[in-house]
């Protein structure tokens, strides 16, 4: 299996575990999950959960976690993608609220039943550091918690940190100071993946591994295998779902990309600190992630290739060297003790973001067809509430989660090409530009707040 190139968490567990047998032809189920993806394998938990005589099964094109599931940054995080004010204008505000806390709420749903079926996934929830490595990612910051507040937020969800009592905790070169959440836990995203597909199948749902689906039809799944007749079919195709006959300018697939170091010496943690395991980030428009991992390592991403022309997903996830030292870069900038640090591996993946920026998730029953995503970079633990959403909506159990602004959003479509090309990489071509300046000038750049708004990310 191409464990190299799905990323060091596979190659960490000593590869892909052998392959499970496809879908052996025509057959008929009541739900046909397309994906198996944490979206997928969570809304085949719950539903089975809910009716242990729903014959469900799960149709995948590649192997189970082969997606963004198996090659995150293992963040499991309470916070989700797109301005506040997309869910409000559905909501208002008490709907924007009520989305926030049970998506803090998630992160607990996801360490209780991974504690309750044994599942070991290295999850630790210390929180997030959000640090700031200039004053314009400070000033930023202190507008996004002024924010918070007004939203409804408190100190206990999100808070400053001045510059030393983030060095308490871990010293980042040239930070100016944090902010604080508690509402994030760290996972290892391939043990947390397979955990959950043996448990899915556990409760019955065969996975068909290579099994590409063609088409999602009114109650139908078409493969080249046979097609699956089902009264639910369920897209949880996320970055591949420019793929699905009809579906091009849904999701655009977005590539972020990994680096991994080998395990630090105590010596080099001395000096870095991070004792604990809050997974932290910067507070540039062009952001990176980081995560300690269990062995001591560091992974860090980024934003590396954004886009390919016409939707393409690189699939093999290969790493362009230009992202590996861009990445390798930030790294040592932050943690000059990691200068002599190998970096033992790169990877990339590619996530679904919607012309929006903001979640949905939705069931037709007409159609028979529902679907969940568009979760941009955070949706680790979004897709655990994306597979509860899903199990109350197609068991039609009326529910606080079937209430939540983001069911029944339908984001407009992106554009075609080559407007689609030339207006993400303008994003993010001036993204970069607006870093550059901010790290120059210490003042929050107009041009970052002018791509804001144009691209209406924020
Ligand atoms: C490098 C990287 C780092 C990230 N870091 C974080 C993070 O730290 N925290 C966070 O919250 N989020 C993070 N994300 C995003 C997060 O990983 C995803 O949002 C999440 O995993 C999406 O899960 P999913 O099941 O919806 O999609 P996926 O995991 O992408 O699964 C989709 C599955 O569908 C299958 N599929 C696609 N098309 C077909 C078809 N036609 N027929 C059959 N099967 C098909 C694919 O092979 C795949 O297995 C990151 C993403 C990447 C790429």
């Amino acid at each position: 299996m191409r464990t190299g190139e799905l990323g060091f968490w596979w190659r960490s567990l000593g590869g892909a575990p052998g392959p499970r047998a496809p879908l052996p032809g025509p057959t008929e189920a009541d739900v046909a999950i397309v994906g198996a993806g944490y979206t997928g394998l969570w809304s085949a938990y719950y539903l089975k959960r809910a009716q242990p005589s729903l014959r469900v099964v799960v149709l995948e094109r590649e192997v189970a976690g082969f997606g963004a599931s198996g090659r995150n940054g293992g963040w499991v995080s309470g916070f989700f993608s797109g301005p506040s004010r997309v869910y409000e204008r559905r909501g208002g505000r008490d709907g924007f609220l009520a989305m926030q806390r049970t998506m803090f709420e998630t992160v607990d749903e996801v360490a209780r039943v991974i504690a309750e079926h044994g599942i070991e996934a290295d999850l630790v929830k210390d929180g997030h550091l959000s640090v700031a490595l200039n004053g314009a990612q400070r000033q930023r910051q202190r507008e996004e918690v002024s924010h918070a507040r007004r939203l409804g937020l408190d100190e206990h969800d999100l808070r400053e940190l001045s510059a030393e009592l983030l060095a308490a905790r871990v010293r980042v070169a040239g930070a100016r100071g944090a902010t604080f959440s508690p509402h994030v836990a760290r996972v290892h995203p391939v043990k947390l993946l397979l955990g959950l597909a043996a448990l899915v199948e556990a409760l019955g749902v065969p996975i068909y591994e290579d099994t590409a689906v063609t088409e999602i039809a009114p109650h139908r799944a078409l493969t080249r295998r046979g097609a699956v007749a089902a009264r639910w079919v369920v897209r949880a195709t996320e970055g591949y779902t420019a793929d699905l006959r009809g579906l091009k300018r849904a999701l655009v697939p977005m590539n972020s990309s990994m680096i991994i170091t080998e395990p630090l010496a105590p010596a080099v943690w001395e000096q870095i600190g991070w004792s604990g395991r809050e997974v932290l980030g910067d507070g540039a428009h062009a952001y990176v992630y980081l995560q300690r991992t269990e062995d001591g390592r560091i992974a860090i991403g980024g934003r590396g290739v954004p886009y390919r022309f016409a939707s393409r997903t690189d699939g093999r996830g290969e790493t362009a060297p230009a992202t590996v030292e861009s990445l390798r870069a930030k790294l040592h900038s932050m943690f000059p003790a990691t200068a002599e640090v190998a970096v033992e591996h790169a990877w990339s993946g590619v996530l679904g973001v919607p012309r929006d920026w903001c979640i949905s998730v939705d069931a037709d029953p007409d159609r028979g067809i529902a679907w969940a995503g568009g979760y941009v970079g955070e949706g680790v633990a979004a897709a655990n509430l994306a597979g509860r959403t899903i199990r109350d909506l197609i068991i039609e159990q009326p529910s606080p989660l079937t209430r939540l602004p983001w069911v029944g959003r339908h984001p407009a479509r992106w554009e075609p090409e080559p407007l689609r090309w030339a207006a993400i990489h303008g994003v993010y071509s001036l993204y970069r530009r607006a870093d550059r300046r901010e790290q120059r000038s210490d003042r929050p750049s107009l041009l970052g707040r002018l791509v804001d708004a144009a691209s209406g990310r924020t």
